[in-house]
């Protein structure tokens, strides 16, 4: 597996096709080095023996162990140790851990690449087969593009003013395909070794150019990574380990690129768009039952620290907050542990979450995100977004004046009062905060996905049956399809 080091090194090898506030820069732009430190603690913890098993894993495709991030999972034990994964390293970084959006998407793909095979005779399964084994011998990371410019929301792919609105195919050859288009959001692609591009939505016969999927370098030739990076103020004295840590998005466009054959892994196979849109959202949902616990278990943490630095922490009221972290923490992170149990065996091989229960889980966080966020803001004060500058509180002038009114419980120094202030402002008032609100709200589909695909996969008509039976209106209440499903915990 690849140190920190090695990832970084790597990183610096690669062409510059970054553009960031109007000019063109390399992966050493200091900009995007938070969101580097952040897919560095991945490449750290898996060299750490007390993590083992929890970050690494067996492959059984090259016969080493790897970085868990790049397994494809084979049971309901693999994907809680997934979850444990990401809930312990976004605890690790203040957030969003990045790395699980490549993950899911080498998820989906090994299980679609598969039907479509079986379906129309296609070697899209090996190929991808082939380019996991590299994936994981090289301990590459990668950024998932899935999400498309749309243009018209109200209208199709192939119904739109530009047709370059999503990804698609304009040129197929023998050797390759040229695709065009753009993709947006693209979370960590600027440092990044590969990019997996997915169709984003369902497709019809029409939009069969739009049914493209594939893997290329991040660095490629007719790739440009547009990027928005964002970090915390730098701090001057009392470092810390979260303003280290930040993120860039970036749209990605593809100007005409060549893609060759061997990394083509869906080429106009439109009935499997929405199998394959859907399987990374729902893989990515399951995620979120791991990450979404890991930020609430931030947000309350500094609930509770902020409290006793107001000497609030023991009132009756502070301790009620306290507990609705836990109530959608620990309900989401438990969503996932029954959508592993309850998930299936696909053909491929490839476990997979039950989707009921992993949206259930990512939905209930994405409904109390600023929820959670107006807990900590309410417990900490204004000061949390009124708090002067660090430089302040070194400056000769106006040290004396922020030692002494910093303090409120005498129980803390004026430097640990300083630091649990600066603390909560990068966590509710910084560039950050405004990306974790809204990455809670539409990061693996905006909500109305999760409702259609709760609506898609819940069967009412059973709980209606339930109603009829009840009322006398049915005589015979048929419960075997669902309350004999054995988990998958032998
Ligand atoms: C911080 C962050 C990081 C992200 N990282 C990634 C990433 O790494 N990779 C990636 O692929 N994506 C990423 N995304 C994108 C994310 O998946 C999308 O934002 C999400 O799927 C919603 O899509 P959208 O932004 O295009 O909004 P839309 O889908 O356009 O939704 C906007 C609104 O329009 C409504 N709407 C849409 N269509 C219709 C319609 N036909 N009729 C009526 N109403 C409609 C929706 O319900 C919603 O309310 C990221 C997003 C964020 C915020």
């Amino acid at each position: 597996m690849r140190t920190f080091e090695d990832y970084v090194s790597d990183l610096m090898k690669m062409k510059n096709n970054l553009y960031i506030g109007g000019e063109r820069v390399g992966r050493d732009d200091p900009r995007i080095r938070p969101g580097i430190n952040v897919i560095g603690e991945t490449y750290k913890l898996a060299q750490d023996p007390e993590w083992e098993g929890v970050i690494t894993a067996e492959s059984p495709l090259i016969g080493k162990k790897i970085n868990r991030f790049n397994h494809l999972h084979l049971s309901p034990y693999d994907l809680i140790q997934k979850q444990k994964m990401i809930r312990l390293s976004t605890q690790r970084v203040g957030g969003c851990i990045q790395r699980c959006m490549g993950h899911d998407a080498i998820t989906a793909l090994s299980i679609c690449t598969k039907e479509i095979d079986q379906k129309y005779n296609t070697e899209y399964h090996k190929r991808f087969t082939e380019f996991i084994k590299y994936y994981q011998e090289k301990d590459l990371c990668a950024a998932c593009a899935q999400t498309d410019m749309k243009g018209d929301r109200t209208k199709r792919p192939s119904e739109q003013h530009d047709p370059d609105s999503y990804v698609h195919i304009v040129e197929t050859a023998s050797d390759g395909i040229v695709v065009r288009g753009a993709k947006i959001s693209i979370t960590m692609v600027a440092y990044a070794d590969e990019i997996i591009v997915l169709p984003t939505r369902a497709l019809r016969k029409e939009d069969k150019d739009y049914a493209v999927a594939f893997a290329i370098p991040a660095d490629w030739d007719d790739i440009h990574l547009i990027t928005r990076p964002v970090w915390m103020r730098k701090r001057k004295a009392i470092k810390a380990p979260l303003p280290e840590y930040g993120v860039s998005d970036s749209i990605v466009i593809f100007d005409n690129t060549f893609i060759p054959k061997e990394r083509v892994f869906m080429c106009g196979e439109w009935e499997f768009g929405r199998r394959l849109a859907l399987l990374f959202a729902n893989s990515h949902r399951h995620s979120y039952c791991g990450c979404k616990p890991a930020v609430s278990d931030i947000l309350c943490g500094a609930t509770a620290l902020v409290a006793e630095a107001n000497n609030i922490d023991k009132i009756s009221h502070i301790k009620q907050k306290l507990s609705e972290f836990v109530g959608a923490a620990e309900l989401s992170f438990s969503a996932g542990i029954a959508a592993a149990i309850f998930g299936e065996k696909t053909d491929a091989g490839t476990f997979f979450p039950n989707p009921i229960y992993a949206n259930v889980g990512r939905r209930i966080m994405g409904e109390t995100i600023y929820h959670e966020y107006n807990i900590l803001t309410e417990v900490a004060g204004g000061l949390s977004v009124t708090l002067p500058f660090e430089e302040e509180f070194i400056s000769k002038s106006t040290k004396p004046y922020m030692d002494k009114y910093i303090v409120r419980n005498p129980k803390f120094s004026p430097e640990e009062s300083h630091r649990i202030w600066r603390f909560v402002e990068n966590i509710v008032a910084s560039g950050m905060t405004a990306w974790y609100q809204i990455a809670g709200v539409h990061g693996g589909g905006s909500p109305i996905m999760e409702t259609i695909t709760l609506n898609a996969e819940y069967d009412y008509e059973y709980r209606k049956l339930i109603a009829k039976y009840l009322a006398g209106l049915e005589p015979n209440l048929d419960q075997t399809k669902y309350l004999k499903v054995e988990p998958n915990i032998k």
